[in-house]
């Protein structure tokens, strides 16, 4: 097929989201379908920039409430990135959750989703406030290691790379000609792009401890009861480099600050430390302290199509709506944001359901 006779499509992000949809868009004959341009601010290389939230994710799969339109995506990504184990960018993770509260099994919805689930019996043997423990494999992956792969894959399928800041649609409805597409995966930018200024989005700071700790292999969590405030409790191994594990954390709703806040930091390593004694071995190396911002959105995650007439209308923009009829163009927008603390785990599917929706909404697939 000749490039003009493909759609034209411009992903804007380039976090895990934008990523995945362009790999799944490009996969079989979507790449002789599509031709596709990722824009963003924040490329897959700019992996200590606080503008985007996917460097700084654990990034595993760990169970969050149970929500009947993300159990599908998170069991498709879960297998997903189970088959990519043999790869190494994925680390088939041993996993324990200390839950101090009663109900840990009647929740447990997840079960079936991650591998070797059992409960651990009751020996008497269990830290103090802690009611039971289960113990499973997850999947663990790098971010600094997976977002570089995941932009070296599109590469190699043709798709292009563009570092850019975009004020509104419009300009990247131009971007994208007659008759393309705009994938909107921009996250926390969501919230000021003109003529989307969807103010339901909103951070979730994630404060964190990146470190060398050989001897803590496995991913631990504890379930608090009651909820403590907005403090995390987690250590996640990475599958590379050797020993490198994430420590949280924080789970700070509409905080947006994203400097390193030093008395929170002593809070994480003590109760990191009281969970996870092996981080208390000399061996142990902290090396960095982290904050980054999860992209949420009260109701969830936006999935969906939208025909944008262009020039778009924002709310501080009035002018816009003065233009010439003559001017207008409608254009198709596919938003994919808002996956607060899960975009990891919900990537693949939220993927595949974003290029759905697209075909379903151009001519040539009706
Ligand atoms: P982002 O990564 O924020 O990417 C947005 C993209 O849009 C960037 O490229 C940005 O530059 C671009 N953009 C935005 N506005 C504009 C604009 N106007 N012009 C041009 N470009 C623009 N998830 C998990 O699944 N598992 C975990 O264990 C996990 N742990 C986490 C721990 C922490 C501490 C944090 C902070 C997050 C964690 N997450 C985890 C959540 C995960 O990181 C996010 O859900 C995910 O990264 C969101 O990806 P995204 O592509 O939607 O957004």
């Amino acid at each position: 097929m000749a490039i003009d006779s493909k759609t034209r499509v411009v992903i804007l992000g380039a976090g895990v989201i934008g990523l995945t949809i362009g790999h799944v868009l490009t996969e079989g004959d979507g790449g002789s379908r599509f031709n596709v341009t990722v824009v963003a601010r924040d490329m897959p290389e700019d992996l200590s920039s606080q503008g985007f939230a996917s460097p700084w994710a654990g990034a595993n799969w760990s169970p969050m409430q149970y929500d009947e339109r993300l159990h599908g995506w998170e069991r498709h990504t879960f297998d997903k990135l189970w088959d990519m184990i043999p790869t190494g960018l994925v680390l088939k993770c041993p996993s324990r959750i200390y839950f101090e509260t009663q109900d840990a099994f009647g929740a447990a919805w997840w079960k079936d989703i991650v591998r070797d689930f059992r409960v651990l019996p009751d020996d008497g043997g269990l830290p103090p406030d802690v009611n039971s423990v289960v113990e499973f494999h997850t999947v663990c992956l790098n971010p600094t290691l997976y977002l570089p792969w995941l932009k070296s894959q599109l590469e190699a399928r043709g798709v292009n790379f563009v570092k850019r800041r975009i004020g509104s649609l419009d300009e990247i409805g131009e971007m994208a000609g007659d008759a393309g597409v705009v994938i909107n995966a921009t996250g926390l930018g969501a919230r000021s792009l003109i003529g989307v200024e969807d103010t339901k989005v909103h951070p979730i700071r994630g404060q964190t401890i990146t470190a060398y700790a050989p001897n803590a292999t496995e991913f631990i969590t504890v379930i608090p009861n009651p909820p403590k405030g907005d403090d995390a409790t987690y250590l996640i191994p990475r599958p590379a480099p050797p020993g490198s594990v994430l420590i949280g954390g924080t789970f700070q709703t509409h905080n947006w600050d994203t400097s390193v806040n030093m008395h929170t930091a002593r809070e994480i390593w003590q109760r990191a430390v009281a969970v996870v004694p092996a981080l208390a071995e000399p061996e142990t190396r902290i090396l960095s302290h982290n904050v980054g911002l999860r992209p949420a959105r009260e109701g969830g995650p936006r999935v969906e199509a939208q025909v944008v007439e262009m020039p778009s209308k924002g709310e501080l923009v009035p002018r816009l709506s003065d233009r010439e009829e003559g001017q207008k163009k409608n254009v198709l927008v596919v938003h994919a944001y808002g996956f607060g603390p899960a975009g990891y785990q919900q990537s693949w599917g939220a993927a595949e359901e974003a290029v759905k929706i697209l075909k379903e909404n151009l001519p040539e697939y009706k």
